[in-house]
């Protein structure tokens, strides 16, 4: 590995570094994910709990199942 290699690697590090600050200052009390995918709002601690890894509020999820989409 040279300097050139180095300077990449460490800017690269530098500029992740800054997103997740930026991120995080945006965000302070919310993960991420943790958004309905539709209408973006906060989806309930506890929706998320008994269904991990859902992307949308009860709202948008039962609209999204009456529009008998693939996915
Ligand atoms: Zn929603």
């Amino acid at each position: 590995m040279d300097e050139l290699d180095l300077a990449a690697l460490q800017s690269e590090a530098f500029q992740t570094d800054a997103l997740n600050q930026f991120k995080r200052h945006r965000q302070p009390d919310n993960n991420p994910g943790t958004a309905c995918i539709d209408c973006e709002e906060e989806i309930p601690l506890r929706r998320r709990q008994a269904i991990p890894g859902c992307l949308r509020c009860v709202d948008c999820q039962q609209q999204h199942e009456t529009e008998a989409a693939c996915c």
